[in-house]
């Protein structure tokens, strides 16, 4: 597999483990089921994904030890420092994986289908039983998927690439 070291290892221990999560909700009245993911890294990434939504929030629950008082303090020795870039580095990989199941999965839709989308105001998800679904935008607001889809469609002529 050619991808970064951190995820290759995080993807191999949910492979290992043999064991995914799968999307608990159910599909509701007003969504359309447009397909169903049938890959197995999909569901993987999948399930990497909510564990470490899950790891973050696990580490939020936690009480923030204290900082040593001086404010130029070596964070090394600081059981706050360490706390604070422990959450930074589980938020900051959360947040590249949910990017990254979301690229691989609209990757799937075809050009027809995500313009469908676009058009009549709904966004894709994933539904118990793996259905891709269709639903209707406010349906889903809370939806981190939805979020990255709604932002990718409305920067997409001004994304840059990074420097
Ligand atoms: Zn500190």
């Amino acid at each position: 597999m050619l991808c970064p070291e951190w995820l290759e290892k995080a993807l191999r221990k949910v492979r290992r483990s043999g064991e995914l999560i799968e999307p608990t909700e159910e599909v509701k009245g007003e969504e359309i089921v447009i397909g169903e993911i049938t890959d197995e890294r999909l569901k993987i990434l999948y399930t990497l994904n909510k564990r470490l939504y899950a790891e973050v929030q696990s580490i939020l629950q936690e009480e923030e030890p204290s900082h040593f008082h001086d404010p130029v303090h070596d964070p090394a020795s600081c059981q706050g420092c360490i706390f604070i870039c422990r959450l930074l580095q589980a938020i900051i990989k959360s947040n590249a994986v949910s990017k990254l199941l979301w690229v691989s999965f609209t990757d799937g839709l075809s050009e027809d289908e995500t313009l469908w989308l676009i058009r009549t105001g709904r966004a894709p998800n994933i539904r118990k039983g793996w259905k891709i679904v269709a639903c209707p935008v406010e349906e889903v607001v809370q939806s981190q998927l939805l979020q990255e889809f709604l932002t990718s469609v409305w920067q997409m002529p001004n994304q840059r690439m990074p420097n």
